[in-house]
């Protein structure tokens, strides 16, 4: 209504100038005068309230003050028109009458339609316009002007009546429109805080297509991934480097609610963190999943302190050792472990000796940096898959494990570990400024998983720490007195087999081979140790030990060498020129990088003929690096030395591996020919070997023959060589030598 005020007041100031000027010749000018004076009041008056300043906002009380002084204004310029009614009414002339009425009407007609939104504003402007020229033609009282009167009344009714309709479209028409504006306003507010929450929101929010395609993100998630939201949208995430959380968002797409937490790593940046992602399917109007949604929350720091936690929780913070709680833990798999394998496993109890001195004398931070050192210390000592742990104050746990089947080999073993550990602490430490010596002493105890109880282990090598500690400290003490003898006695023999090396306390028996004809083709070499004390020692005594402390290497050279020396001395006879003699080789001996090149080297040294030197080799060589093995063993071949595979049929030798190996002989087992006469099962194996020896076109000889009817079995199966205690003991060599002379 007030839009169109400026319009309808000038329309209205034009349209009266028109009236007046053409009712001014049938109008007294006194009436004319009024009349222009109350049009030209009403027309300032209209606007000033047109024109005056409106405030910027509207509200409530405002709007209806307005709506008063527009109506004021209508009112007066409704009543002003009216008065024309009388004012400029010139009753003589009836076209003039006519022109008024139509002028009237016309006003009617644009105030009806102006000011149609306020009903009465409308029905006061076309009643105060209508009424008095009505009234004014029925005074008249000729039947033209009452015609005309009633007309007009007509007319104010019809007026009001379409007025009504009108006014209810118009009213509806703005109510719907105000109201649409509001729901609009209030859609365009929500949509404002939606976006403003996805931006601002600490987690990263996207959404994706049922082909895995990204169709939106927030800011958070594109800063997350160190990209631009422009890059990610559109990202199909089955090309992605990381794809571990692709079966999160799948199942979301499946109607799911899917989590994932795990290490995400980005592919176009170098962005990676812990995330921890919420899926949701999401569905169309009709219910069918159209893609997912995903809530990626950074846990990256959550993560550190949680690990931080545990570290505090598991590690000791002066070494970052494991603490006793994680050793507990580990010596509970270890065992579990051990149970499974069979291997058995140590304890180690360090604790250093006169530690408090230390800390009284040069206090704390000089006791924690010993401390530090002797953690990094014993980490040196320990294979990668040992355990140190710190249990508080100067003690120290180390935990061995797969330390071999047998207590005595783990017992040795551990041993040697504690040994390291005396050298190693027990070398001089800097703290500071000064130079600080301190030693340790080391309880012992061994575990295997199925007599063992954690704690009770634990206390085991306490115990045996302090017996270490009574001992004179600096030392190491097995739990087990039985085990302590044991361990004394190794630690014995192999200072004694040391000295027996540089002493020259060993020697080579030899014990004859003969074919079936009982004559000899050979002998076997075997050491015999001469001890100042015990007398003759045998091998079986010996060779584990010097096998586990690498003697066996200066041992097995002596062996070779004395034996390549023997041959050069049989070459000189003709009873003996033909001899082969055999040498047994242990594992550690040939696995030696320059085992060739040391048996070429013998063989050259003494100038024997290298078909004579046969190497005795066990099944347990052929087990490990089999690939090398073969590769040696061609090498050797070469040099042009036989190859025997010693105790046949105690190991596990593939047949595959059999054909691949240069070999030339197998000797069978004693074990089996011992019970050939009494075990049907025996007979049966030898004579399947025998049978296989002849198939793959090796030699083959029968070791432990004792009686004439074993000799007799095995030749009747077609094996023709033997040795055994039948054809001779192995004896010194002029005992040999004696044997073989003619009688
Ligand atoms: P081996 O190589 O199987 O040697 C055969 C063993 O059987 C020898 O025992 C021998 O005295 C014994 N023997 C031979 N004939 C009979 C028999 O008729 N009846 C019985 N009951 N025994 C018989 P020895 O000399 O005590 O040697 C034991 C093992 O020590 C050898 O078994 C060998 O594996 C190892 N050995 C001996 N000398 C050496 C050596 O110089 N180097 C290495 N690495 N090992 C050696
Ligand atoms: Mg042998
Ligand atoms: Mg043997």
């Amino acid at each position: 209504m007030l839009s169109v005020s400026k319009v309808s007041l000038i329309a209205s100031i034009s349209l009266a100038a028109i009236l007046a000027y053409l009712q001014s010749t049938v109008i007294p000018s006194a009436s004319l005068l009024i009349w222009c004076s109350l049009m030209v009041a009403a027309s300032l008056l209209r606007a000033a309230l047109v024109c005056f300043p409106q405030p910027s906002r509207l509200n409530r009380g405002f709007a209806r003050i307005r709506l008063k002084r527009f109506r004021l204004g209508v009112m007066v310029a409704g009543a002003v028109w009216g008065s024309s009614g009388f004012l400029l009414f010139p009753a003589d002339h009836p076209q003039h009458v006519m022109f008024l009425i139509f002028v009237l009407a016309g006003m009617t007609a644009g105030g009806v339609i102006s000011f149609s939104a306020d009903l009465i504003s409308a029905v006061t402007f076309s009643a105060l316009l209508s009424l008095p020229i009505a009234t004014r033609l029925f005074v008249a009282g000729d039947s033209l002007s009452v015609t005309m009167g009633v007309a007009v009344m007509l007319y104010l009714g019809f007026m009001i009546m379409s007025m009504r309709r009108i006014n209810r479209n118009v009213y509806e028409n703005i109510t719907l429109r105000i109201e649409a504006a509001g729901r609009e306003e209030k859609v365009r507010d929500s949509e404002e805080r939606y976006r403003l929450l996805l931006s601002h929101l600490p987690v990263g929010i996207f959404h994706y297509d049922t082909d895995l395609v990204i169709t939106y993100c927030n800011d958070r998630c594109a800063a997350m991934l160190r990209n631009s939201v422009n890059c990610i949208v559109g990202l199909d995430m089955t090309l992605v480097k990381d794809q571990a959380s692709l079966p999160s968002l799948r199942r979301a797409l499946q109607g799911e609610m899917a989590y994932y937490e795990g290490h995400y790593q980005a592919t176009y940046s170098e962005a990676e963190a812990w995330i921890y992602m919420t899926c949701a399917p999401v569905r169309d109007g009709s219910g069918k999943i159209v893609g997912g949604i995903s809530i990626v929350q950074d846990v990256t720091e959550h993560k550190v302190a949680e690990d931080r936690i545990n570290n505090l929780a598991f590690y000791d913070p002066l070494t970052n050792l494991p603490n006793r709680r994680l050793l507990l833990d580990r010596l509970q798999q270890a065992l579990a472990t051990s149970a499974r394998s069979g291997m058995e496993g140590a304890l180690l109890f360090i604790d250093l000796d006169n530690f408090k001195a230390l800390n009284d004398t040069l206090g704390h931070d000089m006791g924690d940096l010993l401390l530090q050192q002797v953690a990094q210390r014993l980490g040196s000592c320990v294979r990668e898959g040992d355990s140190v742990a710190r249990l508080g104050g100067d003690e120290f746990v180390v935990m061995l494990e797969d330390l071999g089947q047998y207590d005595l080999e783990a017992a040795a073993q551990t041993e040697a570990v504690g040994e390291k550990i005396l050298a190693i602490l027990g070398e001089p430490y800097q703290l500071a400024i000064n130079e600080y010596r301190c030693t340790p002493s080391i309880g012992v105890t061994l575990f295997n998983g199925h007599r063992s109880a954690k704690e009770e282990l634990l206390k085991q090598a306490d115990i045996a720490m302090y017996q270490a500690k009574k001992a004179g400290r600096n030392t190491v003490r097995f739990f087990d007195p039985q085990m302590q003898d044991a361990v004394n006695a190794r630690v014995l023999l192999e200072s004694e087999l040391r000295k027996a090396l540089e002493k020259q306390q060993f020697r080579l028996h030899y014990q004859i081979q003969v074919d079936g004809s009982h004559r000899p083709l050979g002998a076997e070499a075997l050491i015999r140790w001469i001890h100042p004390e015990r007398g003759l020692v045998s091998p079986d005594e010996f060779i584990r030990v010097a096998e586990e402390t690498d003697l066996i290497l200066p041992i097995g050279q002596w062996v070779m060498d004395t034996a390549c020396a023997q041959l050069k001395t049989w070459q000189q006879d003709t009873l003996t020129r033909n001899l082969a003699l055999a040498v047994n080789v242990s594992a550690k001996q040939f696995h030696q990088n320059d085992f060739v090149a040391r048996v070429q080297a013998t063989v050259e040294r003494h100038a024997i003929a290298p078909v004579l030197l046969k190497l005795e080799l066990t099944e347990s060589i052929l087990l490990e690096k089999i690939e090398d093995t073969i590769r040696t063993m061609h090498a050797l071949k070469e040099i042009g030395v036989q190859f025997s595979l010693d105790d046949f049929g105690t190991g596990y030798s593939s047949l595959q591996y059999l054909k691949q190996l240069p070999l030339d002989q197998i000797k069978i087992d004693r074990s089996f020919v011992r019970d050939i006469a009494s075990d049907s099962g025996d007979r049966e194996i030898v004579g399947t070997i025998i049978a296989m020896a002849q198939n793959l076109d090796l030699d083959v000889i029968a070791e432990g023959v004792e009686t004439e009817e074993q000799r007799q079995f095995l030749l009747a199966n077609g094996c023709v060589n033997f040795q055994g205690y039948l054809f001779g003991k192995p004896v010194p060599v002029r005992e040999f030598e004696a044997m073989l002379a003619p009688k």
